[in-house]
């Protein structure tokens, strides 16, 4: 895994307007898109016509060249609204990492001017959560297009993208594990085979696809040939533990402050007291802001590791979600006790933010491998090796 981003700074401009768009569409949305499992496009023709989901694209195809860190902030401030419409930036994002490095510029152009939304198709129903190692086949057919063929169970914005970063087996053997394609989204031979009815997210469409057949130009191909376990753990996965921290802060962080204002302005009307009033409710906000205030400091550390290549910035890439994951699934459970039952119900918003805070911990890398991870980066062993892949 690689360990470097660049040091651009946040557009001021670019946060402004996602203010707007946030205030105007996603905010307003976030409750429709939970109940109705509605695809969340509206926020997304809006994020792209702020020029926000060419955020991460290089200026030099017209995307707004932004830092990891501001494109961390832009998933923390949408997901304290919306956890579906930041999980589907977020996967647009962490695709686009690779195809800023590995794809066709007209894509790459496409994707930074906000018309163009991609995403990874990784997980498979055969390896599971164990992405790293892909069943689905790759083959050159005798007019030389590639046929893919694979069972993927969880792709966020299924049916909805434009494009695919798809992992499969090699072509050839030896070479590597994995290589990873750009299949455009009306590639003949691909289909949505399922629906999403999550407990969380349910706006995101992580729906499982099918390729049966489907074929690509070999142009397709992004890096060599079984290089693709290289690429996704040196230009997809920092971005996506990053952004995956980012989204369960501002989920974290704005259950944290809904608990708050409950707490602070709901009384008992037999004794005038405010539920702050009972010092173990002011002393449990209190641990849940701890909690809070921490992740956003690793987050940070964890970036500013990134930008000057300090020695320990892998091994920060990969506590950050493993902390994240556990962080934010704790703080929204206690901002749900804090809060009783108003929480249980919708109006507080707090139990969308429950729900949706569950998926960090379960999207590959899980929390349980993340863990894996970081004791083998501490023993001096390989990320992957025979025993656990
Ligand atoms: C909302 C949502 C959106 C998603 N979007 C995408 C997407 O866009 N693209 C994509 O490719 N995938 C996506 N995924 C899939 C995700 O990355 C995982 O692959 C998926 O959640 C794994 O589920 P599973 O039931 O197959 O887990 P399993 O692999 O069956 O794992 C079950 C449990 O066992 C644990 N476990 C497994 N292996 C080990 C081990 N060796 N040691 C210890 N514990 C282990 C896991 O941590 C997990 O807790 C998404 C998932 C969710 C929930």
């Amino acid at each position: 895994m690689t360990a470097s981003v660049d040091n651009a700074q946040p557009s001021t401009a670019s946060t402004d307007t996602l203010g707007t768009v946030i205030d105007d569409v996603i905010r307003p949305q976030a409750a429709i898109v939970d109940r109705e499992r509605t695809f969340p496009r509206r926020g997304l023709d809006a994020l792209a016509a702020a020029g926000l989901l060419g955020l991460a694209s290089s200026t030099e195809v017209g995307g707004g060249g932004q830092s990891m860190r501001a494109v961390a902030t832009v998933i923390e401030r949408l997901a304290a609204e919306c956890g579906s419409t930041a999980m589907v930036v977020l996967m647009h994002y962490a695709a686009t990492a690779v195809i800023e490095a590995h794809g066709p510029r007209e894509v790459r152009a496409a994707i930074a001017t906000g018309g163009h939304l991609t995403t990874l198709a990784f997980s498979e129903y055969g390896s599971r959560s164990h992405f790293w190692s892909p069943t689905g086949t790759a083959t050159v057919t005798d007019d030389g297009t590639i046929r893919l063929d694979a069972r993927k169970s969880w792709v966020t914005s299924a049916g909805e993208a434009n494009s695919y970063v798809w992992s499969s087996l090699p072509l050839s053997q030896g070479v590597g594990p994995m290589t990873l394609w750009l299949v455009p989204a009306d590639s003949a031979g691909l289909s949505v085979t399922g629906d999403f009815d999550g407990l969380g997210l349910r706006g995101n469409g992580s729906r499982p696809m099918t390729a049966d057949g489907l074929r690509v130009p070999s142009a397709a191909m992004m890096a060599a040939d079984g290089a693709g376990l290289d690429t996704a753990l040196g230009a997809v996965l920092p971005w996506f533990l990053v952004l995956n921290a980012a989204f369960c802060l501002g989920l974290a962080d704005s259950a944290v402050a809904e608990a708050g204002r409950h707490v602070t302005g709901t009384t008992l009307a037999h004794t005038g007291a405010a539920l702050r009033d009972a010092p173990v409710t002011r002393r449990d906000l209190a641990r849940l802001m701890i909690r809070t205030a921490a992740l956003r400091a690793f987050l940070d550390d964890t970036l500013t590791a990134l930008e000057s290549g300090r020695d320990d910035a892998t091994l920060r890439v990969l506590q950050v979600k493993a902390l994240a994951g556990e962080t934010v699934a704790d703080v929204t459970d206690g901002a749900m006790r804090l809060c009783g039952g108003s929480a249980f119900r919708k109006e507080l918003g707090l139990e969308r933010r429950f729900r949706d805070s569950r998926a960090a911990r379960v999207m590959a890398p899980t929390t349980d491998a993340l863990h894996d991870f970081v004791g083998r980066v501490a023993t001096g062993l390989p990320l992957l090796d025979e025993a656990n892949r």
